[in-house]
């Protein structure tokens, strides 16, 4: 089957077009066939698409809204400029997978989606504001491009923390809240957590059951969780992604009481705040720099630039400070496993992480972390290591296009 992976932003599409079958992901050979973005819908969009092993396709074009970029997306796919030996017609898109954001507790796994699900989508809006209403967007749109005929499928972010228990999930607020208001932690990330456990498992030769493991996505959004017998049970972020480890540009953990503080010093509103603490903070808040590592590792390593050094050690500590938490949570793990942007290329910030963890029995091999960077996955620490740690790259949109294949042949999903 060609899935179609549609991930809808305020402003953006990201897709993936991924050939796989029931068959395909027993063999572990479902294939690529085509990536893209278009940014700036609603203006002058810039358009970034490749079909696999040919040259990328650049340019700009007014796209007006979420419909027209899916059309357009659609419409060059089945393209003879695109030459996708098997995707010529519509027809030959046998169905879509959607990334959705915040599935609140009603959704525990993928789904078909149709109009119930639709609202139960909707129902989520207000726990994920900024994301939920650009998902249902790409939605609707694939459907009036598709037309109802095509099953589409909904993988939530969310989904596979919902096996966290009570006690992790519970914020010690009036449990009131919990009831009126649905106020609890859901966590983040759940498909990449979930893709980077089923790989260490293959890895291994592992059951399900025997994946007790620490995973670390640090991309932009940086998020830990705490597998146990293959189940999530705890994660970093919260009702929102904002809470726990330092990110990008979000703040991560800090004292509530410093948002009524700051808003009478400085005069800001609940939304300024807000903004301030999800665009402004993290390492580009820290650093006054940027918000990128790469950026940040260069001018530590080319000026000795102490804030970048600061915001490069925060970070790192509070990865380590999250380890030693989940253990103590866990009563223990076998690994940790490292994905995401800088998990998965920066042998430093792993080294600077792990450095810290000698106690807990980290010993990372200096030559395996040095090599696995730009996508290759392996072990990275020592055959004595009492910890073993791992880079696993990510592969989210793999996942969608599995689930969906599993939805629509009503396959149990794997976890
Ligand atoms: P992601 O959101 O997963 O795409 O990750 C983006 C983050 O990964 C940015 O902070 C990048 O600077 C960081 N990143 C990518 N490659 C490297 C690298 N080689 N060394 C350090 N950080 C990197």
């Amino acid at each position: 089957m060609n899935i179609l992976i549609l991930n809808s932003g305020s402003s953006s599409l990201k897709f993936q077009l991924i050939n796989t079958s029931v068959e395909r992901i027993e063999r572990n050979t479902d294939a690529r066939l085509a990536h893209g973005v278009i940014e700036r819908i609603g203006g002058m969009a810039i358009i970034t698409m490749q079909a696999e092993g040919k040259p990328p396709v650049r340019l700009t074009e007014p796209i007006r809204d979420a419909r027209a970029a899916v059309e357009y997306v659609i419409r060059w796919i089945c393209s003879d400029n695109a030459e996708i030996e098997t995707v010529k017609s519509v027809a030959d898109i046998h169905a879509a997978g959607h990334r959705v954001v915040h599935g609140g507790e009603k959704f525990t796994r993928s789904v078909l989606i149709t109009e119930e699900v639709l609202r139960g989508i909707e129902d989520c809006i207000e726990l994920a504001p900024l994301h939920n209403p650009a998902n249902i967007k790409g939605i609707v749109a694939a459907r009036e491009v598709f037309g109802k005929g095509l099953p589409q499928v909904a993988v939530f972010d969310t989904a596979f923390h919902q096996t966290l228990p009570e006690h992790a999930y519970l914020y010690a607020l009036p449990y009131q809240l919990y009831r009126r208001h649905r106020i609890r932690r859901y966590g983040f990330h759940g498909t990449s957590h979930r893709y980077v456990a089923y790989r260490y498992r293959q890895i291994r030769k592992l059951r399900r059951e025997q994946v007790n493991i620490i995973t670390l996505h640090l991309g932009n959004g940086c998020s830990a969780a705490a597998l146990r017998g293959g189940d999530s049970v705890d994660t970093s972020m919260g009702l929102t992604p904002l809470e726990g480890l330092v990110m990008g540009t979000r703040s991560g953990d800090f004292d509530p009481a410093i948002i009524d503080f700051l808003s009478a010093k400085e005069g800001l509103s609940a939304q300024e705040v807000e903004s301030l603490v999800n665009k402004q903070s993290g390492l580009l808040g820290i650093s006054g720099l940027t918000n990128d590592m790469r950026e940040l590792l260069d001018e530590a390593r080319e000026n000795g630039d102490r804030r970048a050094n600061l915001a490069i050690e925060i970070f790192c500590y509070r990865v380590r400070k999250y380890i030693g938490s989940y253990l103590a949570a866990m009563n223990g793990a076998d690994a940790i496993v490292f994905t995401g942007g800088i998990g998965e290329n920066s042998a430093e910030i792993r080294e600077k992480i792990c450095g810290g963890l000698s106690w807990l029995g980290v010993e990372l091999d200096a030559e395996s972390n040095l090599r696995q960077t730009g996508g290759r996955e392996g072990v990275i620490s020592t055959d004595d290591s009492r910890l073993a740690a791992y880079v696993i790259p990510t592969n989210e949109e793999l996942l969608i296009a599995r689930d969906t294949v599993r939805v629509v042949e009503h396959v149990p999903q794997r976890f």
